[in-house]
């Protein structure tokens, strides 16, 4: 599914919102400039989201087929996500947070949930094909899920015990 308009609207509102949040409950300035885009961030286009702040600048950089295609689960988790970054940025300036916290650690729960969402982990399970240039596969022992590019398809179509599972069972393309 493509990213519509409509989607991006509700984004930028869902943004807006976390903005306002964020100014009533802890005083900061939280107006990120919104890309439709992790790439142009010069990540993996498998990362979900990204915050970033340079020169007092905030940025947040979303991955735009994640967000059409898991609209909900987006909104609800990744943005709310992102904007907790960028608001302990703003703390952390102010020096009310400390500059050598955890990331994700117990600042970022406590923040994320006063946000409203409390899915706090650090890790997404987004279904990795709908980026493209992604495939999943599988373990034929142990099932555990991989994640393959398309230049690694291509290994394993040569050599199909190209890399094992870590169970050191066969990986085969999962459904
Ligand atoms: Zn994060
Ligand atoms: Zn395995």
């Amino acid at each position: 599914m493509e990213l519509t308009d409509d989607i991006k609207k509700i984004t930028i509102k869902k943004v807006r919102k976390l903005s306002k949040l964020a100014e009533s409950l802890y005083d900061v300035r939280v107006r990120p400039k919104i890309h439709f885009s992790v790439e142009s961030a010069g990540v993996k286009p498998s990362v979900a989201g990204l915050a970033r702040q340079i020169n007092n600048v905030q940025e947040v950089f979303f991955n735009k087929y994640y967000l059409a295609n898991f609209t909900e689960r987006f909104l609800y988790r990744t943005v709310t996500h992102e904007m907790t970054h960028l608001i302990i940025y703003r703390l952390q300036d102010k020096g009310i947070i400390s500059d050598n916290i955890d990331p994700h650690g117990d600042d970022f729960r406590r923040i994320m949930e006063s946000l409203g969402s409390t899915d706090t982990s650090a890790k997404n399970n987004y279904d990795i094909t709908v980026v493209p240039g992604y495939r999943r596969y599988i373990c034929t022992h142990c099932k555990k899920m991989y994640s393959v590019r398309d230049h690694q398809h291509r290994k394993f179509l040569a050599n199909p015990f190209w890399v094992k599972c870590e169970c050191n069972s066969q990986l085969i393309e999962a459904e």
